[in-house]
Protein backbone atom coordinates (compact mmCIF):
# COMPACT_ATOMS: atom_id res chain seq x y z
CA UNK A 1 0.00 0.00 0.00
CA UNK A 2 1.14 3.15 -0.70
CA UNK A 3 0.28 7.06 0.98
CA UNK A 4 -1.03 7.94 -2.45
CA UNK A 5 -3.97 5.65 -2.08
CA UNK A 6 -5.25 7.09 1.55
CA UNK A 7 -7.04 10.24 0.11
CA UNK A 8 -4.89 12.77 1.60
CA UNK A 9 -3.73 15.91 0.29
CA UNK A 10 -0.88 16.80 -1.63
CA UNK A 11 0.35 19.19 1.55
CA UNK A 12 0.68 16.20 3.29
CA UNK A 13 2.00 13.63 1.00
CA UNK A 14 4.40 16.08 -0.18
CA UNK A 15 5.66 16.21 3.32
CA UNK A 16 5.76 12.25 4.15
CA UNK A 17 7.63 12.40 0.81
CA UNK A 18 10.47 14.46 2.40
CA UNK A 19 10.74 12.61 5.09
CA UNK A 20 11.41 9.62 3.11
CA UNK A 21 8.21 7.74 4.53
CA UNK A 22 7.98 4.78 1.80
CA UNK A 23 4.89 3.35 3.16
CA UNK A 24 2.25 3.51 5.31
CA UNK A 25 2.95 1.85 8.47
CA UNK A 26 0.95 -0.94 9.95
CA UNK A 27 -1.26 1.07 12.37
CA UNK A 28 -1.26 3.71 9.74
CA UNK A 29 -2.83 1.54 6.94
CA UNK A 30 -5.50 0.64 9.33
CA UNK A 31 -6.10 3.93 11.44
CA UNK A 32 -6.22 6.53 8.75
CA UNK A 33 -8.91 5.38 6.46
CA UNK A 34 -11.30 4.76 9.58
CA UNK A 35 -10.27 8.27 10.84
CA UNK A 36 -11.05 10.08 7.81
CA UNK A 37 -14.38 8.27 7.77
CA UNK A 38 -15.66 9.72 11.25
CA UNK A 39 -14.95 6.33 13.33
CA UNK A 40 -13.99 6.59 16.80
CA UNK A 41 -10.33 4.02 17.40
CA UNK A 42 -9.49 1.59 20.04
CA UNK A 43 -5.99 1.34 18.99
CA UNK A 44 -3.07 -0.63 20.88
CA UNK A 45 0.12 0.41 20.12
CA UNK A 46 3.80 0.98 21.28
CA UNK A 47 5.24 3.76 20.70
CA UNK A 48 7.89 3.28 17.58
CA UNK A 49 5.18 2.02 15.12
CA UNK A 50 4.25 5.58 13.46
CA UNK A 51 0.94 5.99 16.22
CA UNK A 52 1.37 9.89 15.81
CA UNK A 53 1.39 9.85 12.14
CA UNK A 54 -1.38 7.75 12.32
CA UNK A 55 -4.10 9.71 14.43
CA UNK A 56 -2.12 13.25 12.90
CA UNK A 57 -2.39 13.08 9.11
CA UNK A 58 -6.17 12.11 8.86
CA UNK A 59 -7.06 14.86 11.22
CA UNK A 60 -5.19 17.54 9.61
CA UNK A 61 -6.76 16.08 6.38
CA UNK A 62 -9.88 16.46 7.77
CA UNK A 63 -9.55 19.82 9.09
CA UNK A 64 -8.23 20.94 5.83
CA UNK A 65 -11.59 19.68 4.31
CA UNK A 66 -13.33 21.56 6.49
CA UNK A 67 -15.47 24.23 4.09
CA UNK A 68 -15.77 26.55 6.93
CA UNK A 69 -12.16 27.09 8.23
CA UNK A 70 -10.98 29.61 6.43
CA UNK A 71 -14.01 31.84 6.71
CA UNK A 72 -13.93 31.46 10.75
CA UNK A 73 -11.44 32.80 12.89
CA UNK A 74 -9.23 29.71 14.23
CA UNK A 75 -10.96 27.99 16.87
CA UNK A 76 -9.50 24.73 18.82
CA UNK A 77 -11.17 21.84 17.04
CA UNK A 78 -8.63 19.03 17.61
CA UNK A 79 -7.57 18.53 21.52
CA UNK A 80 -4.58 15.63 22.07
CA UNK A 81 -4.00 14.94 25.88
CA UNK A 82 -0.82 13.49 26.32
CA UNK A 83 0.32 11.83 30.45
CA UNK A 84 3.72 13.95 29.71
CA UNK A 85 5.36 17.03 29.20
CA UNK A 86 7.84 15.18 27.11
CA UNK A 87 5.04 13.62 25.16
CA UNK A 88 3.13 16.22 24.73
CA UNK A 89 6.19 18.23 23.25
CA UNK A 90 7.24 15.31 21.01
CA UNK A 91 3.83 15.38 19.84
CA UNK A 92 3.53 18.37 19.12
CA UNK A 93 6.69 18.95 17.14
CA UNK A 94 5.54 15.86 15.13
CA UNK A 95 2.06 17.66 13.93
CA UNK A 96 3.84 20.95 13.27
CA UNK A 97 6.14 19.33 11.06
CA UNK A 98 3.18 17.20 9.27
CA UNK A 99 1.43 20.25 8.88
CA UNK A 100 4.13 22.73 7.42
CA UNK A 101 2.41 23.31 4.20
CA UNK A 102 -1.03 24.27 5.31
CA UNK A 103 -1.89 27.38 7.49
CA UNK A 104 -3.04 25.13 10.21
CA UNK A 105 -1.19 25.58 13.62
CA UNK A 106 -0.67 23.92 17.01
CA UNK A 107 -0.16 24.41 20.40
CA UNK A 108 1.33 22.85 23.67
CA UNK A 109 0.24 23.01 26.66
CA UNK A 110 1.90 21.68 29.48
CA UNK A 111 2.48 22.52 33.35
CA UNK A 112 5.73 23.96 35.50
CA UNK A 113 5.84 26.62 32.84
CA UNK A 114 4.05 30.42 32.63
CA UNK A 115 0.03 30.12 32.34
CA UNK A 116 -0.41 33.55 31.28
CA UNK A 117 2.22 33.11 28.11
CA UNK A 118 -0.22 30.07 27.48
CA UNK A 119 -3.38 32.14 27.77
CA UNK A 120 -1.67 34.24 25.54
CA UNK A 121 -0.92 31.88 22.55
CA UNK A 122 -4.17 30.69 23.26
CA UNK A 123 -6.37 34.26 22.65
CA UNK A 124 -4.43 34.67 19.41
CA UNK A 125 -6.00 31.05 18.14
CA UNK A 126 -5.24 27.85 17.80
CA UNK A 127 -6.62 24.76 15.30
CA UNK A 128 -5.02 22.40 17.43
CA UNK A 129 -4.15 21.56 21.14
CA UNK A 130 -1.53 18.92 22.86
CA UNK A 131 -2.02 19.15 26.35
CA UNK A 132 -1.27 17.31 29.81
CA UNK A 133 -4.32 17.17 31.81
CA UNK A 134 -3.79 19.27 34.78
CA UNK A 135 -2.44 22.39 33.26
CA UNK A 136 -5.32 21.93 30.85
CA UNK A 137 -7.92 22.03 33.37
CA UNK A 138 -6.21 25.14 34.75
CA UNK A 139 -6.43 27.20 31.50
CA UNK A 140 -10.19 25.53 31.58
CA UNK A 141 -10.84 27.02 34.79
CA UNK A 142 -9.31 30.14 34.67
CA UNK A 143 -11.27 31.06 31.23
CA UNK A 144 -8.43 31.40 29.00
CA UNK A 145 -9.64 28.11 26.81
CA UNK A 146 -12.97 26.96 26.06
CA UNK A 147 -13.59 22.83 25.28
CA UNK A 148 -16.60 23.72 23.36
CA UNK A 149 -15.60 23.98 19.46
CA UNK A 150 -13.31 20.61 20.13
CA UNK A 151 -14.41 17.86 17.11
CA UNK A 152 -11.73 15.51 17.75
CA UNK A 153 -10.21 14.15 20.81
CA UNK A 154 -7.07 11.87 21.10
CA UNK A 155 -5.87 10.41 24.03
CA UNK A 156 -1.97 9.40 23.66
CA UNK A 157 -0.39 6.96 25.33
CA UNK A 158 -4.07 6.27 27.85
CA UNK A 159 -2.30 3.44 29.96
CA UNK A 160 0.29 5.95 31.28
CA UNK A 161 -2.28 8.65 31.96
CA UNK A 162 -4.38 6.20 34.28
CA UNK A 163 -1.55 4.73 35.78
CA UNK A 164 -0.52 8.58 36.57
CA UNK A 165 -3.89 9.42 38.43
CA UNK A 166 -5.26 11.78 35.84
CA UNK A 167 -8.68 9.93 36.06
CA UNK A 168 -10.10 12.79 38.02
CA UNK A 169 -8.53 15.55 35.38
CA UNK A 170 -9.65 13.16 32.14
CA UNK A 171 -13.16 13.21 34.16
CA UNK A 172 -13.39 16.92 34.71
CA UNK A 173 -11.91 17.52 31.13
CA UNK A 174 -14.60 15.34 29.41
CA UNK A 175 -17.68 17.35 30.79
CA UNK A 176 -16.31 20.12 29.60
CA UNK A 177 -16.60 18.55 25.68
CA UNK A 178 -19.04 18.30 22.87
CA UNK A 179 -20.95 15.09 23.27
CA UNK A 180 -20.85 14.74 19.79
CA UNK A 181 -17.43 14.60 18.20
CA UNK A 182 -14.39 11.87 16.97
CA UNK A 183 -12.34 10.03 20.21
CA UNK A 184 -9.39 8.27 19.28
CA UNK A 185 -7.58 5.96 22.22
CA UNK A 186 -4.45 4.76 22.00
CA UNK A 187 -3.19 3.05 24.39
CA UNK A 188 0.17 0.01 24.62
CA UNK A 189 -1.95 -2.00 27.22
CA UNK A 190 -5.64 -2.96 27.46
CA UNK A 191 -6.00 -3.07 31.08
CA UNK A 192 -9.73 -3.82 32.62
CA UNK A 193 -9.53 0.10 33.23
CA UNK A 194 -8.62 1.08 30.01
CA UNK A 195 -11.73 -0.93 28.86
CA UNK A 196 -13.93 1.00 31.23
CA UNK A 197 -12.66 4.13 29.92
CA UNK A 198 -12.85 3.22 26.80
CA UNK A 199 -16.75 2.56 27.16
CA UNK A 200 -17.44 6.20 28.60
CA UNK A 201 -15.64 7.82 25.95
CA UNK A 202 -15.72 5.67 22.18
CA UNK A 203 -18.80 5.16 20.30
CA UNK A 204 -18.69 2.08 18.53
CA UNK A 205 -15.26 2.11 17.70
CA UNK A 206 -13.25 0.53 15.21
CA UNK A 207 -10.67 -2.08 17.38
CA UNK A 208 -6.93 -2.08 15.88
CA UNK A 209 -4.10 -4.10 16.98
CA UNK A 210 -0.19 -4.11 15.93
P1 LIG B 1 5.81 7.12 16.66
O1 LIG B 1 5.44 5.69 16.87
O2 LIG B 1 4.65 7.96 16.27
O3 LIG B 1 6.58 7.69 17.82
O4 LIG B 1 6.80 7.17 15.38
C1 LIG B 1 8.05 6.52 15.40
C2 LIG B 1 8.98 7.03 14.30
O5 LIG B 1 8.62 6.48 13.04
C3 LIG B 1 9.02 8.52 14.13
O6 LIG B 1 10.36 8.93 14.12
C4 LIG B 1 8.39 8.78 12.78
O7 LIG B 1 8.98 9.88 12.13
C5 LIG B 1 8.65 7.49 12.04
N1 LIG B 1 7.60 7.14 11.06
C6 LIG B 1 6.26 7.31 11.21
N2 LIG B 1 5.59 6.83 10.15
C7 LIG B 1 6.52 6.35 9.28
C8 LIG B 1 6.46 5.71 7.99
N3 LIG B 1 5.28 5.48 7.39
N4 LIG B 1 7.61 5.34 7.40
C9 LIG B 1 8.80 5.56 8.01
N5 LIG B 1 8.94 6.15 9.24
C10 LIG B 1 7.81 6.55 9.86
Amino acid sequence: MSFSSLALSDKLLSVLAEKGYQQPTAIQAEAIPAILVGNDLMASAQTGTGKTAAFTLPLLQLLLEKADRESNSRRASVLVLTPTRELAVQVNTNISQYAVNTDINSLVIYGGVSIDAQANKLAAGVDVIVATPGRLLDHVRRGSLELTTIEHLVFDEADRMLDMGFMDEISAILKQLPAKRQTLLFSATFSSAIYDLSKKLLQKPIRIEV
